[in-house]
């Protein structure tokens, strides 16, 4: 068995965290990640870096988002105790505000796995503010945990990591070898031939990276028409991010001045402590979530192959918007078990191949 039998193709949190899922099943040495971008590179075209990145509210109330929060949340949450400052994730605390009622499904979610979770008295909550909950969230550093990512895949599992462009989802089956391809090619989906989802869309963000040392807290209002967050950055010496924005269907990488104005301003309402000396606004930068009519797809797919007559199967998983972070890693263990049949008789066949030798 080659380390080509079965390719993950995207290095963005959702590829990273289906190579982890495969590493953690014993099939490291299976696997090969192919990506045009990798960690530690900025283009538009590669939305992981810039990320908040916090667990918040802002996923869909539907029962496949649920459960992937869930376990996702309970990852993070794992990993920040056990690993937080190598994988720059840590726990902290969060209060989320609706300007209307979230979803009686999402709040019941929320209130059965969320760390120190409380709904705020509505004597306490903020003018216009219909609803509020505080709890722990887990914060990363999305740039840097991306990067522990592929170093842990990489050096510690041995995982084989090609950057390149591929034309089309059958050239990811890198040879007669490859049995197995996920698809995890974030905005990518939309175009690549062989998979061109004409569902999936950007929704552009626009944040602002700022010194506020002074600033420990997760601070989140979802609007009629607008999000606001603070998300305190783990391992960056006292930096937050400022946001922010959710614009559907845009898809420019170039930031806006009267935005930034608009988020620092929020922001300052929103937590007055931001409102000091000590806040120095550092970056602007854009990023496109990449969208999906219906929610992220997650799902096996056999298709027709350019060499012979043979099929190969191709799990994708791409359309997390807003929440490959929080979400990724639930993402990841489902899209793997949808592949479970072929990852066994991969595993199996290795086997008999060394009792052979
Ligand atoms: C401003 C902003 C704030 C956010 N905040 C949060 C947050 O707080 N919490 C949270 O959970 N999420 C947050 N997100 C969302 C999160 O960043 C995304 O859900 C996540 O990064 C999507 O990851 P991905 O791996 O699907 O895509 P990407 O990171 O874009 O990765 C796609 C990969 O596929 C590769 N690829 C594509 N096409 C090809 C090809 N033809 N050949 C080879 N390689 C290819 C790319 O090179 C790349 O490696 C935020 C996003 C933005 C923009």
């Amino acid at each position: 068995m080659k380390s080509e039998t079965i390719v993950v193709l995207g290095a963005g949190v959702i590829g990273l965290d289906v190579a982890l899922a495969l590493a953690e099943k014993g099939l490291a040495k299976y696997t090969t990640i192919i990506a045009e971008h990798l960690p530690g590179d900025t283009s538009v075209n590669y939305t992981s870096p810039w990320a908040g990145a916090n667990f918040s509210a802002i996923s869909s109330s539907d029962e496949k988002a649920l459960r992937w929060d869930k376990i996702g949340y309970k990852y993070l949450l794992r990993l920040a105790a056990q690993n937080g400052t190598r994988a720059f994730v840590q726990e902290t605390p969060s209060t989320e505000y609706w300007d209307d009622m979230p979803s009686q499904e999402k709040l019941n979610s929320m209130a059965d796995y969320l760390k120190d979770f409380c709904i705020i008295p509505k004597t306490d909550l903020p003018e216009g503010v219909a609803f509020g909950v505080t709890f722990t969230t887990v914060t990363l550093n999305a740039p840097m945990h991306i990067g522990y990512l592929i170093e842990k895949l990489h050096l510690d599992y041995g995982i084989q990591v090609i950057r390149k462009k591929i034309p089309d989802i059958q050239s990811a089956f890198l040879s007669q070898d490859t049995q197995l391809v996920f698809n995890c090619t974030g905005n990518g989906a939309r175009v690549l031939p062989g998979v061109q989802d004409s569902k999936c869309f950007p929704t552009r963000g626009q944040v602002v990276l700022a010194r506020a040392g002074h600033v420990g807290r997760n601070v989140m209002r979802h609007g009629k028409d607008y999000e606001t967050y603070i998300i305190p950055r783990p391992g960056s010496n006292g930096n937050v991010i400022l946001g922010g924005f959710m614009q559907k269907g845009v898809s420019t990488h170039d930031t806006f001045k009267e935005q930034t104005e608009s988020i620092l301003s929020r922001t300052k309402a929103l937590l007055p402590d931001l409102d000091s000396p000590m806040t120095e606004p550092l970056a602007v930068f854009a990023g496109l979530r990449p969208s999906r009519e219906g929610g992220a797809r997650v799902a096996m797919e056999e298709i027709a192959l350019n060499f012979g007559k043979r099929k190969g199967t191709v799990v994708h998983n791409y359309g997390a918007g807003g929440t490959g972070f929080q979400a990724g890693y639930g993402m990841a263990i489902e899209a793997v078990q949808i592949a479970e049949g072929v990852l066994q008789s991969i595993l199996h066949s290795s086997e008999g191949t060394r009792a052979r030798l």
